[in-house]
């Protein structure tokens, strides 16, 4: 069994930035990650290959009413390699709510305001250049304007797409083949390779423990060989789904009564409009406005312009048979506004007889009311700017995935200590998304690479 000072567990936004940090203050670090490397070079071209070969369970995890698709990557680099890239930072609403729910002092702009400066000087981040804007981004824009919201620019990790040359950004929805997308493996995670850290891919960890004096790891690698490890800090950051079902797995509920409560994930709503001329949505920017108006955030919802590769497409347009076939011949004129509710009811995460994860997660009447106000928004945004016919995409979809292992004051309220460690135990700790203790209504993963730096923080104070 190899021994090593800290076992962080996923190389996604938590696990990257936390083995950085801990990595750079000298610790011996081992970073364990279920998926394949991957770079530029070979990263998938097609959507079926994307989403067979990047994501866990072949691209969509269901709810137990099959309502929600969920998903999450498994790759090195996690969800930085699959994601859209938008870095916001959290405002008073949503740290406000922390606050209150924690107990956790520092939940507020100015306590925040120092991690935040410290993790964005880690990436290069650009306002996607309106002067872009492709035809779906104007259409959204237009409609803003039309009925009176307001929206802004979307600022992005990335450092170059280069539209000027006519790259189409939807791609990097499966890896960014210009490496301008400012994923794991070229920031956090390449530092963390560079001051020494060890990465151990295609190994999948099935179980922990906690001994007196040191933590293991028993994992299982690609050609189904098992491996143990032992640590003295163990970080969970295996993404909300993994961390939450490897603590589940590993018999952790009765120390942790709180375990895998209150799980969100912004259920996103897309909607599709047909205009008589084309749209191209799947040219240049993927992406250029957002929503930013105080009466959808009171409402609890956001909006994006967005678009989806034809397979989505297919899978959420109605109708079937010759109908949907000529409907996706004009997939050309559709363009497309995406509803993302800050979901009020939590959800939660067991496991099956069988050993699998199963996730259960409604909409409350209070989120299908959210959800229906930002219809209503995109409804009027869509008719002020001549849509023809709007669809409604058939089902939910969760991108942002949190909680489960929720920063508390107490046991029976979450998993986690204000010092990111579980409670009532030594040495494993949390550091991704799993620790959110409500959906803040944001993008999150600016702020899931703040919190990973302040995990750091404390897992050094606690080792020295
Ligand atoms: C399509 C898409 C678009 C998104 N767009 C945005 C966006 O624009 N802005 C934004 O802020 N957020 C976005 N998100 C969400 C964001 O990517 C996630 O919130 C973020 O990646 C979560 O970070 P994490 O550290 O919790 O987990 P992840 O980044 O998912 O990392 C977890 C890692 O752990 C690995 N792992 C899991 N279980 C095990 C195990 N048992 N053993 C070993 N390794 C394991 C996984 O393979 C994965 O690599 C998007 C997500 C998706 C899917």
């Amino acid at each position: 069994m190899q021994d090593y000072d800290a076992i962080v567990i996923g190389a996604g936004v938590g696990g990257s930035n936390v083995a950085a940090a801990l990595t750079a203050a000298g610790m011996r670090c081992l970073i364990i990650e279920a998926g394949r490397y991957r770079s530029r070079q070979d990263y998938p071209r097609g959507e079926l290959d994307g989403n067979a070969q990047l994501f866990w369970n072949g691209g969509m995890e269901l709810n137990t009413s099959a309502t929600l698709a969920l998903l999450r990557a498994r790759v090195v680099g996690g969800g930085s390699i699959v994601n859209q890239a938008l870095l916001d930072e959290f405002d008073d609403i949503a740290l406000d709510d922390w606050r209150e729910r924690t107990g956790i002092t520092w939940f507020s702009t100015a306590g925040m305001a120092p991690l935040y400066a410290e993790a964005k000087a880690s990436v290069s981040i650009q306002q996607v250049p309106v002067e872009h804007a492709n035809r779906n981004a104007r259409i959204f824009k237009q409609g803003f304007e039309n009925c009176g919201f307001q929206c802004k620019p979307l600022q992005r990790g990335q450092s170059g797409c280069r539209h000027e040359e006519g790259n189409d950004c939807i791609e990097c929805l499966y890896g960014c083949r210009l490496d301008s997308k400012q994923a794991t493996p070229l920031t956090s995670l390449q530092r963390a390779l560079k001051a020494g850290a060890k990465l151990l891919t295609e190994c999948e960890v099935e179980a922990i423990a906690e001994q007196a004096g040191f933590s293991e790891v028993h994992a299982r690698l690609a050609d189904g060989r098992p491996v143990s490890f032992r640590c003295n800090s163990l970080i969970l950051a295996a993404g909300t789904l993994g961390s939450n079902a490897l603590l589940l797995k590993s018999g952790w509920q009765d120390r942790l009564p709180a375990l895998g409560q209150g799980f969100y994930c912004h259920p996103q709503f897309m909607y599709f409009a047909r205009y008589r001329e084309p749209v191209d949505a799947q040219r240049g920017p993927f992406q250029s406005y957002k929503s930013d108006d105080a009466g959808f955030r009171q409402q609890g919802f956001k909006l994006e312009n967005v678009f989806a590769p034809p397979i989505g497409t297919a899978l959420m347009l109605p109708g079937l048979g010759l109908g949907h076939q000529r409907q996706m011949a004009l997939m050309r004129h559709f363009a497309c506004i995406e509803v993302a509710v800050r979901d009020s009811h939590p959800g939660s995460l067991h496991l099956s007889g069988q050993g699998r994860l199963q996730i259960n997660k409604e909409l409350n009447s209070e989120d299908r009311q959210r959800a229906k106000a930002g219809y209503a928004a995109v409804e009027r945004i869509f008719r002020s700017t001549g849509a023809e016919q709007i669809h409604s995409g058939r089902f939910g979809i969760g991108l942002h995935l949190m909680g489960g292992l929720r920063l508390a004051r107490r046991p029976e309220e979450g998993c986690v200590e204000g010092n990111f460690r579980l409670f009532g135990s030594r040495r494993v700790y949390a550091a991704d998304a799993s620790v959110f203790p409500s959906a803040p209504g944001i993008n999150p993963s600016l702020t899931i690479m703040a919190l990973a730096r302040k995990a750091a923080a404390h897992i050094l104070e606690d080792a020295r």
